[in-house]
């Protein structure tokens, strides 16, 4: 299986490539040539293997340029108990008579990041071994707070490569930015930006399709690679526990082999929610993807009317993983719905950096509409969802799950729809103990975020997660801020090349 650019459809390469180049140097994202079909059958026969298992089969129909007992090794590596501290990696949850949640935050950094990046540098290595010909790689996070714990968990010390993440200033919470100034390692750097994580997603692909510093980075032997959910490594591993929901779905008795399921996901960059309808094109009987956003809700706006529109007031929320206007995956989404059209994909990208907005031909539009539902869920709902589902099923629902939770529903009661629905539950509560608390209306008032976490422990019996607990005794290391027109120095100097 080949690659391809979605801005440029004759750029061909390899997984290996795809994995270790991150991002096409015309700005294009890479996709897959086409989407392997996974059978009823094998979907039945997943029910009795182990999540490391049906993620081999998953990513062995996508990685052809790795064999299969490298994948496996890759697999068990990551989702080792050692790793994911619950009975499997992606358990599911009773929520209510339809509703399960999929909780993705059991791994290290308590967000369901660590799903793809637990992986990751696993596929990197083996990737750059295959491709990079000794180059160390140098990756590059932009994050709303859990993507760049979560790589820097999965990159620590990993050989040959270097990792440096650049995050909001005010953007992150308070728990999201002492999980990254404490991260521990050798090879890790952490930077702050007076911006927001759209300026930091701009300003870090702005890097990668500068000229002149990768001439920089080859000069010393070294290139750039990124961990965030543009890099096609980081969304493969995600098509994975959709496919094991349905599994456990089947082994539970809910559904019969072929019965169709719903998929609601709290949405920022777009990439969890894309991996479900790359999940759908492969097979998995998926009826409707339903997109949750918060009050920013340029992808609710998007999927009633066609026009992308980020000309918008930025609002900080207590779902700070969502606070985007940029989606960047939306265009592998778009990519696919116009027949891979990537010269009509470049034009509307184009439009996307030049004006703020695009808007869908009406073919376009029509095929969304035949996937996906958008609904949004302001800080009200969030709140009140999060207190509700306390109150009655006694499940602590963090703030994005919340979103999720509030937005599936406003479409089960406008829609009546009641077909078996997994919501993707993104982050262990605590993680955002002041919205969380806010909402069980507990005051915190003078309580630092780890007093915080206490009072929640205190109010709801939940055990605090000890890879958060344990951040109490570690000191920040990394407290460098930089502006957004810096960040291309800041690349330089923490590598020690620059002039
Ligand atoms: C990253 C994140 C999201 C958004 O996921 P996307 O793939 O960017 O759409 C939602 N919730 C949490 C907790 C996250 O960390």
């Amino acid at each position: 299986m080949q690659y391809h650019s979605t801005r440029d459809s004759r750029v061909t390469v390899t997984a290996a490539r795809a994995i270790t180049m991150g991002i096409s140097s015309e700005g294009g994202l890479f996709v897959p040539e086409y989407f392997p079909k996974l059978s009823l059958d094998e979907i039945v026969a997943l029910q009795k293997a182990s999540y490391a298992e049906r993620a081999t089969a998953v990513l062995a129909k996508y990685l052809t340029d790795f064999t299969t007992e490298e994948i496996s090794s890759c697999a068990e590596a990551a989702y080792s108990r050692q790793h994911f501290r619950a009975r499997q990696p992606a358990p599911l949850r009773r929520l209510d008579a339809n509703a399960f949640l999929l909780e993705l935050w059991h791994g290290p950094t308590c967000a369901f990041k660590d799903m793809a990046l637990q992986i990751l540098p696993h596929l990197m290595r083996l990737s750059a071994a295959k491709t990079a010909n000794g180059k160390e790689i140098v990756i590059l996070v932009a994050t709303s707070g859990d993507t760049g714990k979560a790589a820097l968990e999965g990159f620590k010390d990993a050989p040959h490569t270097r990792i440096l993440v650049f995050y909001p200033e005010n953007g992150v919470s308070p728990m999201q930015k002492r999980q990254m100034v404490t991260q521990e390692g050798r090879n890790v750097g952490v930077c702050a930006i007076r911006g927001n994580f759209d300026d930091a997603q701009t300003g870090v692909k702005k890097i990668f399709a500068d000229r002149e510093i990768q001439d920089e980075l080859a000069a010393h032997n070294m290139m750039f690679s990124s961990a965030n959910s543009i890099n096609w490594g980081r969304l493969v591993p995600q098509i994975v526990y959709y496919v094991s929901a349905y599994c456990d779905l089947l082994s539970n008795g809910v559904i019969r082999a072929g019965d169709p399921i719903n998929v609601a996901v709290p949405t920022g960059n777009f990439g969890n929610i894309l991996a479900a309808f790359y999940a759908l094109k492969m097979g998995l009987p998926i009826k409707t993807l339903i997109c949750a956003s918060n009050r920013n809700c340029v992808l609710t706006d998007f999927f009633q009317t066609g026009t992308y529109d980020c000309n918008r007031e930025f609002y900080t929320t207590s779902s700070p993983s969502m606070d985007i206007l940029i989606s960047s995956n939306l265009e592998r989404l778009l990519y696919e719905l116009s027949g891979r059209d990537d010269w009509g994909i470049g034009k509307l990208m184009h439009s996307l950096a030049s004006t703020g907005k695009y808007t869908v031909s009406p073919a376009i539009k029509e095929s969304l509409d035949e996937y996906f539902v958008g609904g949004t869920c302001d800080e009200k709902q969030t709140m009140a969802t999060i207190r509700e589902v306390y109150d009655t099923q006694k499940i602590l629902c963090d703030t994005h799950t919340a979103v999720a939770v509030s937005v599936y529903r406003d479409y089960r009661a406008q829609t009546g729809d009641a077909t078996p629905t997994v919501i993707a539950s993104t982050a262990n509560p605590y993680k955002f103990a002041s919205g969380v608390l806010r909402a069980l209306r507990v005051d915190d008032a003078g309580l630092d975020e780890f007093e915080k976490t206490e009072r929640l422990e205190a109010v709801t019996g939940e055990t605090i997660p000890a890879p958060l607990a344990g951040l109490r005794s570690k000191s920040p290391r990394f407290t460098q801020v930089c502006d957004i027109g810096s960040m291309r120095s800041t690349v330089l100097s923490t590598l020690g090349i620059g002039r």
